[in-house]
């Protein structure tokens, strides 16, 4: 996934959002575009997921929601997005991949230093059809050390079974099976969806056709990335 273009100075506030259904690439695209821009990858789902395998007390309220699909609270994600945003990588912007989720979140977050610049922000909807976002969703495999994803057909690693990066094995994530799918695609539809409103009015909001291969999609990014600066 070298990405061999160079750094570029990150948008007038350098702050992006990837909102988009479970499946849809959020992470991969977030990824790519972080290391592009040089500013760090927030990604909700990675730290809860980090908090669960430390066992730590966020981590062990969070583990029986996300097992079966449903989100975690409000107060939980607005107050680690919090603690992460004060951060100095932050400074000159940054990635967040997986928040807001909720109208309540995106609330938290506009009353949280520089919230009040909602206007400045980008925001990108990443749509895949349904059909497809079961796909990813039942071929996406995790490495559970560092966090990264692969597609058994379409994003396979090099050594069958085996993360790139640390030889780790690689695992099926628990919500990526097919009962915490629905529910969490009924959660995105309620809870999330609204989001897309809420921004189109407040920020520099493009929906993006996630529908096509990894690198067609980052092309697009970086071309509205640069068009927004
Ligand atoms: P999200 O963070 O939105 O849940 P991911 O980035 O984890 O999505 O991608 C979900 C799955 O689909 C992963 O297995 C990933 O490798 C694969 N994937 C991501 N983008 C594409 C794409 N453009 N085409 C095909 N497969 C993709
Ligand atoms: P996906 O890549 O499929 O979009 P994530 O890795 O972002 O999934 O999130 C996995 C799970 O973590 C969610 O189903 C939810 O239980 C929990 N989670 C992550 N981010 C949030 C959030 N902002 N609010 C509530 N729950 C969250």
């Amino acid at each position: 996934m070298g990405d061999a273009s160079p750094q570029v100075a990150p948008a007038s506030s350098g702050r992006v959002i990837f909102l988009g259904p479970p499946g849809a690439g959020k992470g991969t695209q977030a990824a790519r575009l972080a290391a592009h821009m040089g500013v760090p990858k927030i990604s909700t789902g990675d730290m809860l997921r980090e908090a669960i395998a430390r066992g730590t007390p966020l981590g062990l309220q969070a583990a029986p929601l996300m097992e079966k699909g449903g989100l975690v609270p409000d107060e939980l994600l607005i107050g680690i997005i919090q603690e992460r945003l004060r951060e100095d990588d932050c400074a000159r912007g940054y990635i967040l991949d997986g928040f807001p989720r909720t109208l309540k979140q995106a609330e938290g977050f506009e009353s949280m230093a520089g919230g009040d610049r909602t206007a400045e922000l980008l925001v990108f909807s990443v749509e895949v059809p349904r059909p497809e976002l079961l796909r990813r969703l039942s071929g996406r495999r995790w490495c559970p050390r560092c966090q990264a994803t692969y597609h058994v057909e379409t994003n396979p690693p090099k050594r069958e079974g085996l993360c790139d990066r640390d030889g780790m094995r690689l695992i099926q994530r628990e919500d990526d099976k097919e009962t915490a799918v629905a529910r969490r695609l009924a959660e995105y539809d309620e809870r999330t969806a609204p989001l897309i409103d809420h921004y189109c009015r407040r920020a520099r909001f493009h929906r993006v056709d996630g529908h096509r291969p990894v690198d067609a999609v980052f092309d697009e990014l970086k071309g509205l990335l640069e068009a927004a600066r």
